[in-house]
C-alpha cells in the first residue's frame, strides 16, 4: 500500500530533523520552502542551501514556489502582529500548495521547536486546512528537536543564531551585548 503524500513546510534543516525521523516510515514526505520571514538576503541563502542539502540526505524532494524572489522589505511591513502573521502567511501557502498538488496532508517543522509559539501555530495549520479543505498532520515533534538538531550540527549543517526576522536578529545581538 503506497504511503499518504505529506507536504512538510520546511523552515530550516535543524528544526525539520525531529519532524522527519516522526514521520518517514509512515510518509511519503516532500518538503516545501516558504520563508520570506528571513533577515537578511545571506541568512537566507544559508538555510535554504542547508534545506536543499538536508532533503538530498533525507531522499525527501523539494519543493518551492516557482516565481518566489526574496525581497524582506514587502514581508516585514505587513502586521505588527508578527510572530502570528509570519506563520499565517507561511501556513496559508503551505495549505495551499498541499491542496493544489494532490497532497494528502501538510504539516510543518515549525511544530519541533521550543522556541515557537506551539499552539499558534498548530491553530492556525489548522485554520487553513479548513479553509482550503486539505487535511493537517498534526504531531508534537519537540521531543526530538535537540537530538536532530544536535545529529545535523555534527554532520557540519548550517545553524542559525536566531528565529529569523529583523527583531529576532536585533534581540540576538543585544543579548550578546548584555552577555560581555
Ligand atoms: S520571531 Fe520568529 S516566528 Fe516570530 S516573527 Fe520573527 S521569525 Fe517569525
Amino acid at each position: 500500500m503506497s504511503k499518504p503524500k505529506l507536504l512538510l513546510h520546511i523552515c530550516c534543516a535543524p528544526c525539520s530533523a525531529s519532524a522527519v525521523t516522526a514521520l518517514k516510515d509512515g510518509c511519503d514526505i516532500s518538503f516545501y520552502w516558504f520563508n520570506p520571514n528571513i533577515y537578511d538576503e545571506e541568512e537566507y541563502r544559508k538555510r535554504k542551501e542547508s534545506a536543499v542539502k538536508y532533503a538530498a540526505f533525507s531522499g525527501v524532494k523539494f519543493l518551492e514556489e516557482e516565481n518566489f524572489i526574496y525581497d524582506y522589505s514587502s514581508w516585514k511591513d505587513r502586521s505588527k502582529e508578527i510572530c502570528s502573521l509570519c506563520y499565517e502567511i507561511r501556513l496559508e501557502k503551505t495549505a495551499l500548495f498541499a491542496k493544489n498538488n494532490g497532497f494528502d496532508y501538510f504539516s510543518t517543522s515549525l511544530l519541533s521547536s521550543p522556541y515557537q509559539k506551539h499552539s499558534l501555530v498548530k491553530d492556525t495549520a489548522e485554520k487553513f486546512s479548513k479553509r482550503f479543505d486539505v487535511k493537517f498532520l498534526y504531531k508534537d515533534f519537540r521531543d526530538g528537536f535537540y537530538e536532530g538538531k544536535n545529529l545535523l550540527r555534527r554532520q557540519g549543517y548550517y545553524m542559525q543564531k536566531y528565529c529569523a526576522c529583523d527583531k529576532s536578529y536585533r534581540e540576538r545581538q543585544l543579548k550578546i551585548k548584555n552577555e560581555n
